[in-house]
Parts: C-alpha cells; structure tokens; sequence
C-alpha cells in the first residue's frame, strides 16, 4: 500500500482526491498550482446536474456539435490551428459515439453525479464546506420553436435516464421568474437542479484540506520524471524537486501537456469557456436559468450572478477576445434588460478538461506502476468532483477500479 501520494492539480477533482486520501490516513503532498484561478473551475457555473448528467448527443455528439458550430452566433468554437494540431484526438472523438451514450458510460457518469452530491451534502450539513448551495432546479429559456422541439426529442429519446422536468408557457415562465423582460418565451424546468458558487467551494476545499493536515503546495510543476515503469519525481516552476511513492494527476486540461514528460498521451484536451461574475444585487433571480439557443447560464447565490457560456476548442494559451463577453452580455440583456448597464467585477475564462469519449478518466496507468488519473470531466467537473476523488483514493489504496467505473479506465486510452 502506497503511503504517500502527490496529487497534481488544485481544482475540485484534486482538492477532493486529496481530500480522501488523507481520510484514509495516507501522506498527501497537494500540489494545488499557482493560482485558484488557473482552474476550470473557477469560470464555471456551477451547477449540479442531477436530473442532467445524461450526455444528451446535442452537446456531446458529433452531429450536434457540427450543428452549434454551422449556426450563426453560435456559442460552440473550433480554432482552425487547434483542429490541425489535435486531429488525432478528433479523429477519436468522430469514432466514439458508442461509447458516450453506451449504458455502461451513462451509468458511471449518473453515479459519480448522484455520488457526489451525496457527499457535497453531508459536508455541507455538517458545515464542513460552504459554498451558497442550493436546489432551487433549472429554467431552461427557448425563444425558438423549432430548436425547443429537438430538444424535447433528445430528451424523450433519453427518457429514464434524465430527472423530471415541466414544460412551460410563456407565462409559466414568467410566474416563475418574474425578472424575464421578454414575451413570446417557452421552458423546460428541471426541479432537481442544485447549484453553487464554485469559487466559494474552491476555497472551503482548499481550508478543510489545510485543517484536515494536508500538505499544499501552491505551485505549478513542469514536467514529471521516471526511471523504467516508475514515476520518480516532480520539478516545480522554481526548480525544486519533489518526490513522492505514488502521484495522481488531476490537473485538468493541463495534464495532456505534463504527461508529455512521461512519453504519455493522456487525450485530455481544453474546451474553453468564458464566465462573467456581477453582483446580485442587480437583479434578483429566482432560479438559475439557461439561455438555450444561446448556450448562456445564468446562475444566482446569495451574493453573485454567474454567467458563463462558450465551448470553444482551442490552445492552452488562447485569450478569449473582447466579444466573448459581449456575446453573453448581448444575450442576457436580451431577456434580462435590467442587466445591461451592470458592470462585471469579473470576466475570466476556463478550460474544461476534454476526453474524445466525453467520459473521465479515473484509475492506474497501465505503463507506469506508480501512476493514477482522476480527470477528463469536461463539462461535469464539479458535480463529479467528489466521487472523482473518492474513487481515484480507493484504486490508490487497493489498487483495483470498481467495477461499476471500468469504462473510465485509462487503459482505453493505452495510458
Ligand atoms: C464556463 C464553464 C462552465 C462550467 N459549468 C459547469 C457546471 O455548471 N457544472 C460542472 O459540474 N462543471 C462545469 N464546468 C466544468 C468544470 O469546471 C470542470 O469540469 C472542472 O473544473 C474540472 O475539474 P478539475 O479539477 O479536473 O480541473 P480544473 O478545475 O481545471 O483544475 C485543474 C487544476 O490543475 C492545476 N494545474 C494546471 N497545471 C498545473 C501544473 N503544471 N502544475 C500544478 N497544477 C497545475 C490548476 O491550477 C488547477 O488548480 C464548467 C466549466 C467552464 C469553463
């Protein structure tokens, strides 16, 4: 049994991946990056979807990303250089459309969501971590009838799979939002949504892993050294080295770039998305609510609005330009009006770390003996990160993946 463990990546997936190899009484080095804001996580919108872990082919699937990327003004981007420089990883993801929607696959992501939760809960219950949750579900928006239709499709063709969820008027909508400045309107709500503020999650795990005695350090590191089918050690930015008995790489879309150092190719690429934060006191919303044909979320806690949109692939150091933001600042006041003029006290920009399958990776490398993985969960990272976490301590502690996650094994990969 390894007793000390280095967990790369300070994101949710490694904060709680350090999390529970403390509680199981191993020496965890946490190698938690340079800044917070590094992580996907920061930018994200933090919902928990429950009754949505379903990967619905609109968003996953080949067909209809094509789709989002053909539309005008559309929130779904392909940087041209990164298609060229990442063919092999499209060529993947164009041959793995059994595997995203295969039962194996849809049941290991709904159980790291429902699994999740259940230990979010009772961290929050017992007031462990804070980070303004809520279950107050999703109004999905649709101005277009057509595009509400295919949507309703998928979701019927998903049927079992998905939580409940209304179909909604335009006065529905209203009643049930009463910020919605626009008529003519349809929704679709989903009352078993739970949302919270991701930067305040990020900041309780980073105290409770402090408290729990966890050794962070806040750091980025360069590359990884090895020595047969043995990892032997990290270099930090500053050049000093580390060394550990087992390392665990969580460190979201960057870990394509450090396994370069192992002559690995983990196919973790970044899906960027862009996010503005405003203070709530602008407008009230009562729900969280999703701009459909916009792909633009709109998320309230108890003292911030989260907007975030855009899935756009594209490199490591791509800088979202101007009209991102404007992008989603023009949809919002579409429907929201009051919103316009408010100033964001933040616009950042993150990369959700994406696998060509549209399923983590969570398990032992098949090449290095010492080696695990806990990433790859694009989209769901937050409500999959504790789950994520708690597996990837329990393959390090019995060195076996449950049963019920084989299909996350990085052997799929011949990593
Ligand atoms: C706009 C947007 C909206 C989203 N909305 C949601 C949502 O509603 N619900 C949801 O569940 N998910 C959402 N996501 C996805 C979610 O944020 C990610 O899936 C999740 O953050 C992945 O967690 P992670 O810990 O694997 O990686 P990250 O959060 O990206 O964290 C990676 C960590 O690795 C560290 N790191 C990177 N390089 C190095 C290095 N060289 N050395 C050391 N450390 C390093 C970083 O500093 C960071 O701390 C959204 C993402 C975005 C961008």
């Amino acid at each position: 049994m390894p007793e000390n463990v280095m967990v790369i990546g300070g994101g949710p997936v490694g904060a709680f991946s350090a999390y529970f190899l403390k509680k199981i009484h191993m020496d965890v080095k946490w190698i938690a990056g340079k800044s917070m804001q590094n992580a996907a996580a920061w930018s994200s919108a933090g919902l928990l979807g429950v009754g949505l872990s379903f990967p619905l082919p609109e968003y996953e699937g080949l067909r209809g990303n094509v789709k989002w990327l053909l539309k005008r003004d559309s929130p779904v981007k392909l940087g041209v250089g990164f298609l060229f420089s990442n063919a092999g990883w499209f060529l993947n993801y164009s041959r793995s459309r059994d595997r995203i929607i295969s039962k194996e696959g849809i049941n290991a992501q709904t159980l790291l969501t429902v699994r999740t939760l259940d230990s979010m809960n009772e961290l929050f219950q017992s007031k462990v971590i804070d980070a303004d949750c809520s279950k107050n579900g999703l109004l999905q928006l649709f101005s277009d009838n057509h595009f509400m239709e295919e949507h309703l499709k998928q979701l019927k063709d998903a049927e079992g799979q998905i939580g409940k969820y209304d179909l909604l008027d335009s006065q529905a909508c209203k009643d049930m939002e009463p910020s919605i400045e626009r008529n003519n309107i349809m929704g679709i709500f989903y009352p078993e949504e739970y949302s919270l503020n991701p930067q305040k999650l990020m900041m309780s795990l980073r105290k409770l892993n402090e408290e729990e005695g966890v050794e962070t350090i806040e750091n980025d590191i360069v590359g990884l050294e090895s020595s047969g089918n043995k990892v032997t050690g990290t270099v930090l930015d500053n050049e000093e080295r580390i060394v550990s008995g087992s390392y665990l790489l969580a460190a979201g879309s960057k870990n394509q770039h450090l396994s370069r150092s192992l002559n690995l190719h983990v196919p973790v690429v970044p899906g960027w998305g862009h996010a503005e934060v405003l203070s709530s006191s602008g407008l009230k919303l009562k729900v969280p609510v999703e701009l459909a044909e916009k792909g633009v979320y709109i998320i309230p806690t108890s003292d911030i609005l989260k907007i975030t949109s855009f899935f756009e692939f594209n490199g490591e150091n791509f800088k979202a330009p101007q009209n991102r933001f404007q992008f989603i600042e023009n949809a919002v006041a579409d429907y929201f009006p009051q919103l316009k003029h408010l100033p964001p006290s933040q616009k950042t920009s993150g990369k959700r770390p994406c696998t060509p399958d549209s399923l983590p990776i969570v398990g032992k490398s098949g090449k290095f003996e010492n080696l695990f993985f806990a990433t790859g969960n694009c989209r769901q990272g937050i409500m999959q990160s504790a789950e994520m976490g708690r597996v990837a301590a329990d393959v390090i502690l019995n060195g076996k993946l449950p049963e019920e996650y084989s299909v996350l094994s990085p052997s799929r990969f011949g990593i």
